[in-house]
């Protein structure tokens, strides 16, 4: 059986990397797609996933990488794939992933979704958590594949944050306060 595992990467984090490695236990083949999603900004170009995915899966012998910038259910008919793989997280997930995996099942009603639990230790784990730590030049090492960490780093060393605006008077020490009238003191 051939599952199809569809996202944004954007980029792969090691609960994704989760999600494949025990999809590949499950399934004969795991195709992760990257969704082409024109209402979304991404940090990564489409080409710049897949091979960020590339690298992390490398020590998976079940694993192929596809990019598809339409409706799920065409491609995954398209590989003859029975299942689309999800994960979840929290409740708000939850909602999301049922409302998909309905939808879905109204467009395709022989690929059933199969949604995997996040493991644990990767239930906060999400990308723009990942950008955001990374944004403000905190460490993600622990977060993402090696190859993603050293692509992210780069890519905000590229682009700089703006320069932190001065601080507002209120939190300026008392020598650095400019000399302004001081109120009429009480007799
Ligand atoms: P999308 O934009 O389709 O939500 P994502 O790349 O954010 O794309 O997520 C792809 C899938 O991986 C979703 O089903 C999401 O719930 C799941 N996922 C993301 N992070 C984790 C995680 N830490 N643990 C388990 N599943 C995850």
């Amino acid at each position: 059986m051939i599952a199809v595992y569809p996202g944004s990467f954007d980029p792969i984090t090691f609960g994704h990397l989760d999600v494949i490695e025990r999809g590949c236990r499950l399934f004969d083949q795991v195709v992760v797609v990257v969704l082409q999603n024109p209402n979304k900004s991404p940090l990564f170009t489409v080409e710049r996933r897949l091979e960020q995915i590339t690298l992390s899966t490398r020590h998976l012998s079940n694993v192929e990488v596809d990019s598809y910038g339409g409706l799920t259910v065409t491609y995954a008919r398209m590989r003859n794939a029975g299942v689309l793989l999800r994960g979840l997280r929290v409740l708000s997930d939850f909602e999301k992933e049922l409302q998909m995996a309905h939808t879905n099942k109204t467009l395709s009603d022989e690929i059933e979704t199969v949604f995997l639990a996040t493991s644990n230790e990767y239930s906060f784990l999400s990308s723009s958590l990942v950008k955001e730590i990374a944004k403000f030049g905190g460490p993600v090492d622990h977060l993402v594949p090696q190859p993603v960490a050293l692509d992210i780093r780069q890519c905000y060393a590229k682009t700089p944050l703006p320069p932190t605006p001065t601080p507002a008077m209120g939190m300026l020490p008392m020598s650095e306060l400019p000399n302004l009238p001081l109120e009429k003191q009480p007799e």
